[in-house]
């Protein structure tokens, strides 16, 4: 019974060794790509109801979800543009009402109200609460973004553009570029595009920025 039972069991702890060390294999790459490569694609100044459509086609063509950030006085006559975001299962989030400088940062408060405003037109609109926020312009706002924190909103920089507001009168070729270059060595990546009305080469330029995020082994996440 016994002399019958060890090498039994010696084949059990070597299939068991055997299937560990082929785990191992198959999962290590896997997981250090999904922890280590990420992009973030955010659409800044929207909505439009050309450009960001055409957005929306390639991200559903793609199979890929973004965030974008709305600018509430913009979505009048546009309520279904935002309606498709919210649908297809991309993130709301809030970039002002008006985008205007000198209203928006007079004063942290005259900056909460101004998000809630666009967060409310956000939620009539769609019924999403919207919960991440981006600074008109960029930079640091302490008392604003504190402020911001207390209301629950989670702020949201970028590490990469692709140059679609930066870059004057930018072609396809120009903004896959600078997508491809100002993200180049990160791997966490929050890249900076734009989907208001002028912007038609941003959505032109996407399939070729997700086609090489993708083949460089990106996940491709929404906030
Ligand atoms: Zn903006």
């Amino acid at each position: 019974m016994q002399r019958r039972f060890i090498p039994a069991l010696m084949l059990f702890v070597a299939l068991l060794m055997l299937l560990a060390g082929l785990g191992a294999k198959n999962s290590v790459p896997a997981m250090s790509v999904a922890a280590e490569k990420e992009i973030y694609l955010t659409f800044d100044d929207g909505p439009s109801t050309s450009v960001t459509e055409k957005i929306l086609d390639v991200l559903q063509d793609q199979n890929v979800k973004a965030t974008f950030f709305i600018v509430g006085d913009r979505v009048a006559g546009r309520e279904k543009t935002l309606r498709r975001i919210a649908r297809e299962g991309h993130t709301l989030g809030v970039h002002s009402q008006t985008h205007v400088y000198s209203q928006i940062y007079s004063s942290a408060e005259a900056l909460l109200k101004d998000a809630e405003t666009c967060a409310e037109t956000v939620r009539t609109v769609t019924g999403v609460f919207p919960r991440v926020y981006r600074f008109p312009g960029g930079g640091d706002h302490p008392a604003s973004a504190k402020l911001l924190r207390q209301h629950g909103y989670r702020i949201v920089g970028w590490n990469a553009v692709c140059g679609d507001e930066e870059i004057r009168g930018a072609d396809v070729e120009t903004l896959y570029a600078s997508a491809v270059k100002t993200a180049k060595g990160k791997n966490c990546v929050v890249m900076l595009m734009h989907d208001s009305a002028t912007h038609k080469q941003t959505a032109q330029a996407l399939p070729l920025i997700i086609e090489h995020f993708r083949a460089e082994g990106y996940t491709f996440l929404a906030f």
